[in-house]
């Protein structure tokens, strides 16, 4: 084993950003007036925050800037610790790209966090008891992008999972359930089947929660998970999952929870985090005073509580609490039962303003726990473990005859030469060659398995053919003989053995 320890946390030395001076965007649509709402909010509730303001959106997209934002705006975003973004409108067709995925991949933001709570009865929901918080692998996962057409008939999504990129972010919700007095952290995989990718996010959470002993922690397939989470979400806290998973059930859980138009979320990084609302630009209502500013106002505390002004985001939000309870009510949330006071977005924010320092009586008040302090998260130096080659999964685009697997079987067998043998052949994950079944449906992309050839496992005296190691030049000569041989191969992926155990996935019947 080699003790190289590599040290993961931010390897570039970005200046330290600034605590009290923040980035803000209008946004499009509502953005002005929700936007406008929350920074009248702030400055009454003594927040003592100054604003460098950037602008992104349609208008940029439309200038030509195909994210939406413009490069000089960079520069501010990377200066401040912390972006208050409006909503933004992207314009229809075009090739403009997602400037949410654009800011987050580039700024290195590495945590969503969507805390869901029902304010029941003033807000519909059949779950009076939730109040969770998904907090969501933000920039791997299926989510970083990579596709390919592989054959006429097969195309595939590179599902990437780092053991940095998993630790921080669970790091960050054990950390988070500390900082704001949560008593359980839940972690939703898939790794009954997914085992390697799935199966080290789920291994590394069983790692990190042995470290908070104070805090409970417990693991749901996420299928069961969600349907828990839709069924009875009152027996949730803070949630943990990897990126898609936790794209879909942070939206059920705001729709179950009933409070769209009332959340906010946070994009956390290391240098720079960003928080929103989850509502979009609501272009049918811009212009008309009707916006409810609450998911930004709700967003807009979040990121005090980042900045470690905790107290602040506390009394904003049970000012906010009290409007509600009282039935001050933008025209989203109007209810015969319990509005009294149909407002516009400015009458809103003046009842806010005026209840701060006050408790809501009904509705659970907000109580920051420690958060005053803003979560910090080390990843831990590692040692890297010890690699060895043993086989290779050539993929190739065969479409020949009938496709009976046996005539690509004989043809590979006699390809493999004589330091590698071939073990098996797979399509779409099942074994094929030898004893497949006929049944198998069978489309032109062969997973064909390479290992060390008998002789060479017998020359080691080992007796799996798996644990004889296999030269790169084994690989390449094959391949060679291959494309020689007139085999289209798409791509290989190498096997190895890490730290003595096997490292990828057996076919399903291999
Ligand atoms: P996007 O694709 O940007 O999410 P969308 O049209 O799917 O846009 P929203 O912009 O959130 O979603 O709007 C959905 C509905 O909710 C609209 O009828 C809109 O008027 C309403 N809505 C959204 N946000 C608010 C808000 N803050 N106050 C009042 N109504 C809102």
């Amino acid at each position: 084993m080699k003790l190289t320890e590599q040290i993961l946390t931010n390897p570039q030395s970005a200046p330290a950003p600034l605590d009290n001076r923040i980035t803000l965007a209008y946004g499009d649509g509502i953005g002005r007036e929700i936007m406008e709402s929350t920074l009248a909010i702030l400055d009454a509730a003594g927040a003592g925050l100054e604003y460098d303001t950037i602008k992104i959106g349609k208008e940029m997209y439309l200038e030509g800037h195909a994210s939406g934002i413009s490069p000089e705006a960079w520069d501010v975003l990377r200066r401040n610790k912390a972006f208050l973004k409006g909503p933004i409108t992207t314009p229809q067709g075009g090739g403009y790209k997602s400037l949410n995925v654009t800011i987050r991949k580039t700024l290195g933001l590495y945590a969503n966090v969507r805390p869901c709570r029902a304010f029941t009865p003033y807000v519909k929901s059949h779950f009076p008891d939730m109040d969770l918080v998904v907090i969501r692998e933000n920039e791997e996962d299926l989510y970083a992008g990579i596709e390919h057409q592989q054959t006429a008939e097969v195309v595939q999504c590179l599902k990437l999972v780092s053991r940095p990129g998993c630790e921080r972010l669970i790091r960050y919700a054990f950390e988070y359930a500390r900082a704001y007095g949560r008593r359980k952290v839940t972690c939703m995989t898939k790794d009954n089947i997914m085992k390697h990718t799935d199966g080290l996010f789920h291994q590394v959470f069983d790692e990190v929660a042995k470290e908070y002993q104070d805090i409970e922690a417990d693991h749901y397939i996420i299928d069961i998970g969600a349907a828990m989470l839709a069924d009875s979400p009152g027996r949730f806290d803070v949630v943990v999952t990897l990126n898609l998973y936790g794209d879909i059930i942070s939206d059920i859980t705001a729709q179950v929870a009933g409070s769209v138009g009332l959340g906010g979320s946070a994009n956390i990084g290391s240098h720079i985090s960003m928080f929103e609302a989850i509502h979009g630009s609501a272009p049918d209502i811009a212009g008309k005073g009707l916006a409810n500013p609450s998911g930004l106002i709700n967003a807009a505390c979040m990121m005090l509580a980042h900045l470690g002004k905790g107290r602040i985001a506390e009394r904003i939000q049970n000012a906010l609490l009290c409007t509600l309870e009282e039935g001050i009510h933008t025209a989203d949330l109007y209810n015969e039962a319990f509005t009294k006071q149909k407002v516009s977005t400015s009458g809103f924010t003046q009842a806010v303003i005026q209840r701060l320092g006050q408790e809501p009586s009904r509705l659970k008040a907000v109580r920051m726990g420690q958060q005053s302090k803003p979560i910090e998260v080390q990843v831990k130096p590692y040692v890297r473990p010890d690699k060895k080659l043993v086989g290779v999964d050539v993929f190739i685009d065969w479409a020949d005859g009938n496709r009976i697997p046996a005539e690509l079987g004989h043809q590979l067998e006699k390809l493999a030469g004589e330091a590698l043998q071939l073990k098996m052949i797979t399509n779409r994950g099942v074994k094929v060659y030898p004893d497949g079944f006929p049944e198998t449906f069978c489309t032109d992309h062969w997973r064909c398995r390479f290992v060390a050839s008998a002789s060479k496992v017998d020359a080691q005296g080992s007796g799996m053919a798996y644990a004889a190691p296999v030269a790169y030049s084994d690989i390449t000569n094959l391949l060679q003989r291959l494309t020689i041989a007139g085999l289209n191969f798409i791509k290989i992926e190498n096997l190895y053995e890490i730290d003595g155990e096997r490292a990828y996935s057996l076919g399903q019947g291999e």
